[in-house]
This record gives C-alpha cells, sequence and structure tokens, in this order.
C-alpha cells in the first residue's frame, strides 16, 4: 500500500436500530440513525464531521471503532473489515482504533483512580506487567501535559480540560494509529478548548495520528480538520477540504450551518446555542422522502420529495448531494464542452 492509500475506509455503512414498533404494512420500525454512508480517513490527517443533533454522527464514531456492528456496509482499517478478518486482525483493529468519549463525566469511572483508568485498555489488551503498565501511564501523564501525581487521584478532582486530556491519555494508551473523538470540546470553556484542541494537533504530529473529529461546531472543525463531512439525518450530504466548504459551500444545509456561526464568540465563555437552520430535524424513524433535508429547505421543489440526490463532484475532492446546489457541479462532458459553455 502506498502512503496515500486511505488508512480508514467507511463502505456504503447503514445502521439502523429497531423501535420495538411496526409501520402500516407490518415491516418492524428502525432508526434510520446511518444511511449508507462512504468516507475515507487519511493516514496523519484529520477529517471533521458535522451536523445538528441526532444526525448520527455519534453512531458512525462507533461504527468506525468497531463498537458497532454496521446493519450492512463494511469499515475497513488498512484493507480489512474491521469485524471480519481474522481473530488476530479483529484484535489489530481494536487496538488501532480508539474512541475518544464525548463526555469525560460520563466515560470515567468515578470510583476509579486516574492509574487504574487510564491503563485499563492495557489490562483489557494484556499488555504490560503491573510495572510496565504503571511506567505507561506516568509517561501519557506526562505527554497530555498533566503531573504525575494525577496517578492516584480521582476524576472529580480535575476540571472538565484535565479530564479530557485524562481522555486523550487513555486513548493513547495503546499506542493506535487511529482516534476517533467525539465531540471533544463541547463541554468545555471557549477558554480551553484551543488548549486541547492544540495538544490533539501535537500529538497527532508526534504519533502521525490519524483523526476523525465529530462536532456539532463547526468553528472546532475549521481549527483542527483538513476535511470536513457534513451530515444530516443519518446521510452524508456534503463532502471536502476544509477551506473549500467554508468559502464554497454548495449544500444549503452547509451553508446554513456556516451561517448560523456566531460571528465573535460571547465573551462570557459561555456556549450561545445557536439555532442552525430553521424548524427541527425530523424523525429518523420515518425520515422525509427523496432528499432528507428539503422539509426545511428554502431551495427545495418537487423533485427533491421524489428523488434522492446522489453526491456530485463540484471540485477536486468536495461532492455535495442537492438537486439545486449553491453553484453547478463538474459535469461528465468533456472538457470542450464545458470549455464552451463557460
Ligand atoms: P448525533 O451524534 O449526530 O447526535 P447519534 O448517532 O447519537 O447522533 O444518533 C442518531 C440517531 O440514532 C438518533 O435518532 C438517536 O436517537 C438514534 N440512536 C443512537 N443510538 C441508538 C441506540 N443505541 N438505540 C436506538 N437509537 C439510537
Ligand atoms: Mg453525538
Amino acid at each position: 500500500m502506498t502512503d496515500d492509500s486511505p488508512l480508514v475506509r467507511v463502505e456504503h455503512v447503514v445502521r439502523e436500530y429497531p423501535v420495538g414498533a411496526w409501520n402500516v404494512r407490518g415491516h418492524p420500525r428502525v432508526v434510520h440513525a446511518v444511511s449508507d454512508v462512504s468516507l475515507s480517513l487519511r493516514r496523519g490527517r484529520t477529517v471533521g464531521l458535522v451536523g445538528e443533533s441526532g444526525c448520527g454522527k455519534s453512531t458512525l464514531g462507533r461504527l468506525v471503532v468497531g463498537l458497532e456492528r454496521p446493519t450492512s456496509g463494511v469499515v475497513r482499517f488498512d484493507g480489512v473489515d474491521i469485524r471480519g478478518g481474522t481473530r488476530a486482525q479483529r484484535r489489530t483493529a481494536r487496538r488501532e482504533l480508539q474512541l475518544m468519549f464525548q463526555d469525560p463525566y460520563g466515560s470515567l469511572d468515578p470510583r476509579m483512580n486516574i492509574g487504574s483508568i487510564i491503563a485499563e485498555p492495557l489490562v483489557v489488551q494484556r499488555q504490560g506487567a503491573r510495572k510496565e503498565r504503571r511506567e505507561r501511564v506516568l509517561h501519557l501523564l506526562a505527554e497530555v501535559g498533566l503531573p504525575a501525581s494525577a496517578i492516584s487521584r480521582y476524576p472529580s478532582e480535575f476540571s472538565g480540560g484535565q479530564r479530557q486530556r485524562l481522555g486523550l491519555a487513555r486513548a493513547l494508551a495503546l499506542n493506535p494509529q487511529v482516534i476517533v473523538a467525539d465531540e471533544p470540546v463541547s463541554a468545555l470553556d471557549v477558554s480551553v478548548r484551543s488548549q486541547i484542541l492544540n495538544l490533539m494537533l501535537d500529538l497527532q504530529v508526534a504519533h502521525e495520528l490519524t483523526y476523525l473529529v465529530i462536532s456539532h461546531d463547526l468553528t472546532t472543525l475549521r481549527y483542527i480538520a483538513d476535511e470536513i463531512g457534513v451530515m444530516y439525518l443519518g446521510k452524508l450530504v456534503e463532502w471536502g477540504p476544509s477551506a473549500a466548504l467554508f468559502q464554497n459551500a454548495v449544500h444549503p444545509y452547509t451553508r446554513a450551518l456556516i451561517g448560523a456561526i456566531p460571528v465573535a464568540e460571547p465573551p462570557s465563555g459561555r456556549r450561545r446555542q445557536s439555532t442552525a437552520v430553521r424548524g427541527e430535524v425530523p424523525s429518523p424513524v420515518e425520515p422525509p422522502s427523496g432528499c432528507r433535508f428539503r422539509t426545511r429547505c428554502p431551495r427545495a421543489e418537487s423533485i427533491c420529495a421524489e428523488v434522492e440526490p446522489p453526491l456530485r463532484d463540484f471540485d477536486a475532492g468536495h461532492a455535495a448531494a442537492c438537486h439545486f446546489p449553491l453553484r453547478d457541479p463538474v459535469t461528465a462532458a468533456p472538457a470542450m464542452t464545458r470549455k464552451e459553455s463557460a
């Protein structure tokens, strides 16, 4: 494999959850959490995933690290299906793909001390004797900028930012190649967010980490992501290099998300709840026909209810799924024809 080949490939991944009820046709009803999403993570790079709450971002994150089985489709690490392959391959995937949890309060067991929390993945994967594990934990604490004395303390004794450092140390314990960070800074004050993001960037360089960073906040992703995927109701509706997406969004949903970014963060550092788009995300149990965004889209016409728009290319590596994009897609016509029409 060349260095360019994606380290992780998400191929047509679907994840549905039964909701314990039946629809009018007698079929079991399901939550369409992730609906046919494909994307790639390239080595040492960062992909950001954005979208409103309930659009399937966390589900996709759990699928990427193998904590959940796709209803259909496949996630490949280094070419190998992370839930297929041999036992040894599955074990490798479990080690190489780590999730950094969203909520440090919820994910860190309050009764475990920091040493045990960080060492837990090592114990689970039976790595090292007790003494080596302790040395590894001390090394990890230093890497994330925490004092060695933290080892015998408890999560409640730490601030939000420090707990995210602990979450990072734990995610790093097995020396993974890929870290999926689910809302890594959403719970933090603005003043602390950039510290954690900078630490993530430093660790990325030091360990050649590949990141999938999930956030409902585009400002965070603008800071850290090379490429951004926009999710709406389980679908990837736009994908592109970070700069292209901000300068030249083509999907009305992406445009609305960008338009909702506050011009300046409020000085108090408190989060302002901005409503990205008018109305609410419809139920993922019965998503709208055709384009799922059409019920909230200012550009929607009748075709949007009838035909699901495919992802089409707009620039190199920049694609969107919309019948009425904010600018024209690249046509499949030969170059000459395109030049003539220009
Ligand atoms: P996001 O992270 O973008 O907010 P999620 O992936 O958490 O979105 O959720 C997507 C949808 O899937 C939501 O409607 C959510 O309620 C549903 N969902 C997520 N996990 C489960 C589960 N384990 N069982 C049932 N429904 C779930
Ligand atoms: Mg989430």
